[in-house]
């Protein structure tokens, strides 16, 4: 199944790329895998998917233990607590929810202890929606500017969480809002950014349009998550 649906978001990726003038190969898919159990994750490898999100640190921790060896690039999209760090950080591909400064400087402490450079993204809050993680789209810069400042975190980059909404101009807007922080940083700092991470199930046709470079899609891959 997972397979199937690979197929046929590829080929709305291909064909909304096609539409919109950019290279499909510029955009990079991560297999939201968060509430599946690692035999689809499992079936999701045999289909050619490399790159797997999960939330929780203890879930993917435990996946990453059962699927050892599999060659499986592990990205922390979910919201991190200082003090989870150190379970992750040896082997995290990417974090994209660093969203303050006092993560940032348990994420560098961590990657000198371990003697490695961690690539992270900066998180940033778009559609202001209380509930959501992230730095205000006004304080971005200046947490991006601190963040690089730090010698074993690499920022690649931004992300953010669209509108829980089926809206499209309020998907394009909090989109844009990141496309715009991202291009203005790039603009006046010195080594580019190239990351954008941006688009789920629901809104990655208006994030591809808006320039995401990294799609989070779970649903569309493994089926509807029950209820926790
Ligand atoms: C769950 C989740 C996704 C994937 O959502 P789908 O709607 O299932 O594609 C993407 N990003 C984050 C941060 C998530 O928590």
């Amino acid at each position: 199944m997972v397979a199937e649906n690979l197929q046929y978001l590829r080929e709305n990726l291909a064909n909304t790329c096609v539409r919109i003038g950019r290279d499909p190969q510029s955009v990079d898919l991560i297999a939201v895998s968060k509430t599946f159990p690692a035999e689809r994750i499992e079936e999701a490898l045999a289909a050619g998917l490399t790159d797997f999100g999960e939330n929780y640190v203890q879930e993917m921790a435990e996946k990453r233990k059962q699927l050892d060896g599999r060659g499986i690039r592990w990205h922390c999209i979910g919201h991190l607590q200082s003090n989870k760090v150190k379970y992750i950080i040896d082997w995290v591909h990417l974090i994209h929810s660093v969203d303050s400064i006092a993560l940032a400087e348990e994420v560098q402490k961590r990657s000198l202890k371990a003697g490695k450079r961690t690539d992270v993204l900066i998180e940033v809050n778009t559609s202001r929606e209380a509930t959501k993680f992230g730095v205000a789209p006004a304080d971005a810069e200046e947490l991006v500017r601190r963040v690089r400042a730090m010698p074993d975190i690499r920022v690649r980059g931004l992300m953010t969480i669209g509108p829980f909404t089926d809206d499209r101009g309020r998907s394009r807007e909090a989109f844009r809002t990141l496309r715009t922080l991202f291009d203005g940083m790039n603009a006046r700092t010195g080594e580019p950014m190239t990351v954008l991470s941006m688009g789920m199930t629901h809104d990655y046709t208006v994030a591809l349009e808006e320039g995401a470079t990294m799609l989070r899609i779970g649903t569309a891959l493994f089926g509807p998550r029950s209820a926790a």
